[in-house]
């Protein structure tokens, strides 16, 4: 499934973003590709595209989009960054082979906290981690 421009840039809009060029592209690579690249991933991906990225700008676009809402930041294991589009709750399933990061639909909200009683809880991850089918045939 393609993601079209317009679609984006009506989100970029609605979340009070201005949709300039790296925005656009950073936010549908990151809507397209859900293997939640680091900053220099999509630095890598999107250079052809748009010639006149640069690694800072690609850093403050990222930044740009997570203070909007549009995106989360990951970070796994003291690891680099990783970015993600891809906005319902869900927990992450990190190989520990080759390092790749999948989704998995899960209700975090079903998380039994009674143990935390007095404290406020905002944002809730689930990180798991394992190997994957491929790993495990190697
Ligand atoms: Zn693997
Ligand atoms: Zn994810």
């Amino acid at each position: 499934m393609s993601v079209s421009n317009a679609r984006i840039i009506e989100s970029l809009e609605r979340a009070g973003v201005r949709p300039s060029g790296a925005r656009v592209h950073v936010l549908k690579y990151l809507e397209s590709n859900r293997n939640h690249p680091t900053a220099d991933t999509l630095f890598r991906g999107l250079k052809d595209v748009l010639p006149t990225l640069s690694r800072a700008s690609v850093y403050n676009t990222v930044t740009a989009l997570e203070s909007a809402g549009l995106i989360r930041r990951l970070n796994i294991d003291g690891g680099e960054a990783r970015y993600d589009a891809h906005m319902p709750d869900h927990g992450h399933f990190r190989c520990e082979a080759c390092g790749a990061v999948r989704d998995f639909d899960t209700d975090l909200g079903a998380l039994d906290l009674s143990a935390l009683d007095g404290y406020t809880v905002g944002k809730r991850d689930l990180f798991v981690f394992g190997k994957c089918p491929d790993c495990q045939k190697k």
